[in-house]
């Protein structure tokens, strides 16, 4: 498993400066140890009513503790920057619909850190620059690996998008099932929810927004 860079990674987290008031020093600028993080592991194992100490759960702290580099790797990454490393500027005269479609999404929800999965579609219409399609998965992917929200995570790849690219337009969708809903409540898998996000032109034209979801029901088997 890939390390991060322990002192990078406080660095660049901005979300653990959250809830500093602006203008004041944040309220954890000290990242916590490894340590620190193996044993409060423990302490949840323990809280489930589980034996931290036996066989199956001796180097569980340190999994978790290292999956969650994994799982939230995204605020080490600047989306904005991801897109700006491949941009084009001459676009050719090509004035319509940019689309990747069916971009996996995992992330986790800032409710109760669980997962949920499923889909993003991400458009743009370009301005004066277009980036490479695989930046568009980047971004979304960027912005999954953080604690989030359904509709934060759709917002926030929209905004990045406009931000990176100045296109004239944006539209996001995603589809996703919360493990929270399916564990916590109903106890049921299959029922995704969808989010949408529409700027500029996706936002004017509602014909451009039909276009956008029938593109991205296009060869959806679901
Ligand atoms: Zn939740």
């Amino acid at each position: 498993m890939k390390k991060l860079p322990i002192d990078d990674h406080a660095r660049s987290a901005a979300p653990l400066s959250l809830s500093a008031k602006p203008g004041s020093a944040p309220a954890w600028p000290v990242r916590p140890t490894q340590a620190q993080a193996e044993a409060a592991v423990r302490t949840l194992l323990a809280w489930a009513g589980e034996d931290p100490d036996r066989e199956g759960l001796r180097e569980t702290p340190q999994r978790v503790a290292e999956a969650y580099l994994e799982y939230f790797a995204g605020y080490t990454q600047d989306p904005v920057a991801l897109l700006s490393e491949s941009l084009v500027d001459d676009v050719s005269g090509y004035d319509d619909i940019v689309m990747l479609k069916d971009i996996p999404v995992l992330s986790h929800c800032e409710h109760h850190i669980a997962p949920f999965m499923g889909r993003a579609f991400v458009a743009y219409v370009p301005g004066r620059r277009v980036t490479g399609l695989s930046r568009l998965a980047r971004v979304v992917d960027a912005l999954a690996r953080r604690l989030q929200t359904q509709e934060a995570l759709t917002a926030e790849i929209a905004a990045a998008i406009e931000k990176g690219l100045e296109p004239r337009g944006v539209a996001v969708l995603i589809e996703a099932e919360h493990q929270c809903i399916a564990a916590r409540g109903l106890r049921q898998q299959g029922m995704p929810a969808v989010t949408t996000r529409f700027n500029g032109t996706f936002a004017d034209q509602p014909a451009m927004q039909d276009r956008f979801l029938r593109l991205a029901s296009q060869g959806n088997s679901r």
